[in-house]
């Protein structure tokens, strides 16, 4: 039945689950570490201990799961538990491909400890199917990451292409889908085998927990059982009580990534006819470079991520996240409330985001409220404050 659903009634819902104990109609937070054993038959297979598996992260791996159309997922303690846990998988001497404008903290973590564990590593400036077949090592390549739309210019990256390139040359195609989210994009229709979100962002949608999650395509199994024992291995677990909130947050994921979405446009459609501001990057405008791969996988909104570069260069920049009022200046995005971040000063010193860039996440303020909001930051830049 479930099969049918809409994302909408399966998040609503939260999978329609009764607790069996005591037909609560919300799930129960489980916080047991210790699970009694069998005296008769101490080596069964049931739950043990809850670094391996808790009761209570069942109902949100299932409603992820059932969301991006998987053959298994897993929760992760962080989104980067999740992706470090993709490539723990792998052995020294193996070869990934990665965009260079991908997450920085991934980036970060390549760079510092990636390489240290031996993998071989190729940043690619220009991500699309021909640039990864040509990067392709033959028997070493073993991981392609992607991540549509990217950090914090919101290119778009064809999965299909990526997918098939990959999977030409023997690799697994990962993808870092937090900024989509199940609702706007399912990427293994699209070909990809593992799907990976920080649950921090858009999944929880509060802005008051670190999580993350996997899932796996059917026929990649193998991968999720891997995964599993690294997470008890490397102990990266959500806590029971993290996975609980994960889930009252998603059961309102779908109209708020909506909702957020279609905000998101008419604030990318304002920005564009403002003089302050050079350029808009949000894949949802029609003058994106990237449009037409952005309507064929991207349904219900272009997502709520947008950046916008500023005539009057960082300066104008720093200055417009200083003067807005409603919206906030913050790190991190996906929660209710919108934020804006001059990217560049948070990033290493090696980061490639351009200096008069400002990100935008928008939450779910009444849009014209935001706007007002811009606008009047916009006009103020140079004028004493
Ligand atoms: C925040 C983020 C991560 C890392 O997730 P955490 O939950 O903070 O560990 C990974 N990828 C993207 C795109 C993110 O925005």
């Amino acid at each position: 039945m479930t099969k049918d659903l809409s994302q909408q009634t399966l998040t609503a819902t939260a999978l329609g689950w009764i607790d069996k104990d005591t037909d609560a109609m919300a799930a129960p937070l489980r916080p047991s570490t210790s699970f009694l054993r069998d005296p008769k038959d101490l080596a069964r297979t049931g739950r043990l201990f809850t670094r391996d598996d808790n009761p209570t992260f069942d109902q949100p791996e299932a409603l992820i799961n059932a969301l991006e159309g998987g053959a298994g997922c897993l929760l992760f303690a962080s989104g980067m538990a999740a992706i470090t846990s993709v490539f723990h998988r792998l052995k020294p001497g193996d070869h990934v491909i990665l965009p260079r404008l991908v997450y920085s903290g991934l980036r970060d973590w390549i760079n510092e400890h990636g390489q240290t564990w031996g993998l071989e590593v190729s940043f690619l400036d220009h991500y699309d199917g021909p640039a990864v077949t040509a990067a392709m090592i033959p028997g070493k390549t073993k991981l392609v990451w992607m991540e549509t739309p990217s950090n914090p210019t919101w290119q778009i990256t064809d999965i299909a292409e990526i997918a098939a390139a990959a999977h030409e040359g023997g690799a697994l195609l990962a993808i870092d889908s937090t900024v989509s989210t199940p609702i706007l994009t399912q990427p293994i229709k699209h070909g990809a085998d593992i799907v990976i979100h920080s649950c921090s962002k858009y999944m929880n949608g509060h802005g008051d927990l670190i999580a993350g999650a996997a899932v796996v395509a059917p026929g990649r199994e193998e991968v999720l059982a891997e995964m599993a024992a690294l997470r008890n291995a490397y102990g990266a677990v959500l806590g029971s009580f993290e996975a609980w909130l994960l889930l009252r947050g998603m059961r309102t994921l779908s109209l708020r990534v909506k909702s957020a979405s279609a905000s998101a446009l008419r604030i990318a459609e304002f920005l564009a006819g403002q003089p302050q501001v050079a350029e808009v990057l949000y894949p949802g405008l029609e003058s994106h470079p990237n449009h037409d791969i952005a309507k064929k996988q991207m349904t219900g909104g272009f997502g709520a991520m947008l950046s916008f570069r500023l005539v009057g260069g960082e300066l104008a920049a720093k200055e417009v996240a200083d003067r807005v009022q409603v919206i906030r200046q913050a790190i991190s995005f996906g929660s209710t409330e919108t934020v804006i971040e001059h990217r560049a000063g948070m990033e290493s010193a090696a980061s490639p985001t351009p200096r008069d860039l400002l990100r935008l996440s928008v939450g779910l303020e009444d849009v014209t409220d935001l706007i007002t909001d811009l606008q009047q930051a916009l006009d103020s830049i140079g004028a004493a404050k």
